[in-house]
């Protein structure tokens, strides 16, 4: 089943202890559309300026994803900046210029109006709202955002947030939502303003999800090198929502099994610069990684192996 996406599609240059890159390919949409291609059709909601190469398209294209949404407007590519300390945990913007996305508004191919697993990933919440208004009847509607919009456009944000059946946001970034410190709270609080389903995003530490029936914790695939942690969070949510949308069920049970899919997918994401790792992955890589994410939380299983 096809996934609805719309996000930024970017430059980004970024700094890591280990190296920089400038104007690389990125973007929100980009990371998680790539990602979600390994498990369904995903069409693509963006705009990208005059400055974009047609390679990056042709690697789009590469991988299945639907490009009819993808739109170029006159001007410049939108472009990010970041820097991330020893702890990369936590993305240091330096700067953000939005270009052909400050006045994008789209208008959805006829055939994309019925999709049934939509995905708002990080960029304005007024161009959220606009793609989400334009879907017909969704199944799941999930959502992305950071503290750029929820300083910058609040208002907006909780507009988009109460038609969001899940929100997928850094554990920073739920605490600043909710304006409450304590996690457990923030969630609830988050809760109320629509999505039913709060997935918390904790870097290495894994991610919390506060579900209707019960929270569930799953952790950060160990890993000896980390290269640049760009895109993990979009990468987790393209894996998270398309096994969701490949499975096509909505069952706490089965949202589990997507957020070990999404960190996995998330894992080899920060092995290198920019979308590189996806650029060579095997379908085989993550059905190996999803397994070893089982016996890594496994109370029992040792028993039986020795
Ligand atoms: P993450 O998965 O959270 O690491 O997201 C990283 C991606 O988000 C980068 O590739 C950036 O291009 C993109 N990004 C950064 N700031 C924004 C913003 N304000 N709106 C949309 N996308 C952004």
């Amino acid at each position: 089943m096809s996934i609805l996406v719309v996000g930024s599609v970017a430059f980004d240059s970024i700094t890591t202890p280990f190296g920089h890159v400038d104007e690389v390919l990125g973007g929100s949409a980009c990371y998680f559309s790539t990602s979600a291609s390994f498990f369904t059709d995903v069409n693509l909601v963006a705009v990208v300026g005059e400055d974009f190469p047609q390679r990056h398209i042709d690697f789009l294209d590469s991988r299945g994803i639907g490009l009819e949404g993808l739109m170029r407007g006159a001007g410049r590519t939108f472009r990010w900046a970041g820097q991330y300390e020893y702890d990369l945990n936590e993305a240091h913007t330096l700067d953000t210029q939005l270009n052909v996305f400050e006045d994008f508004k789209p208008d959805l191919p006829k055939g994309y109006r019925d999709a049934e697993y939509v995905f708002l990933a990080n960029i304005d919440p007024e161009l959220q709202l606009d793609v989400l208004s334009q879907v017909r009847n969704p199944r799941l509607v999930a959502c992305d955002t950071m503290n750029f919009w929820i300083s910058g456009k609040r208002d907006a944000l909780l507009k988009t947030l109460a038609r969001v059946d899940t929100l997928v946001i850094n554990e920073a970034e739920v605490r600043q939502l909710a304006e409450e410190p304590n996690l457990v709270k923030a969630a609830a609080i988050v809760r109320g303003f629509g999505p039913q389903t709060l997935v918390v995003k904790r870097g290495e530490y894994g991610v919390l999800m506060f579900g209707e029936h019960s929270i569930f914790s799953a952790p950060a695939y160990p890993l000896e090198e980390v290269f640049d942690p760009t895109g993990a969070g979009d990468t987790f949510a393209g894996g998270f929502v398309g096994y969701l949308a490949a499975t096509r069920n909505l069952n706490e049970n089965n949202l589990r099994k997507a957020i070990v899919f999404g960190s996995v997918m998330a894992s080899f994401t920060v092995e290198k610069f920019s979308l590189d790792r996806l650029r060579d992955l095997q379908y085989g890589e993550i059905e190996d990684r999803f397994h070893k994410m089982k016996l890594l939380t496994d109370f029992g299983l040792l028993d039986d192996l020795q």
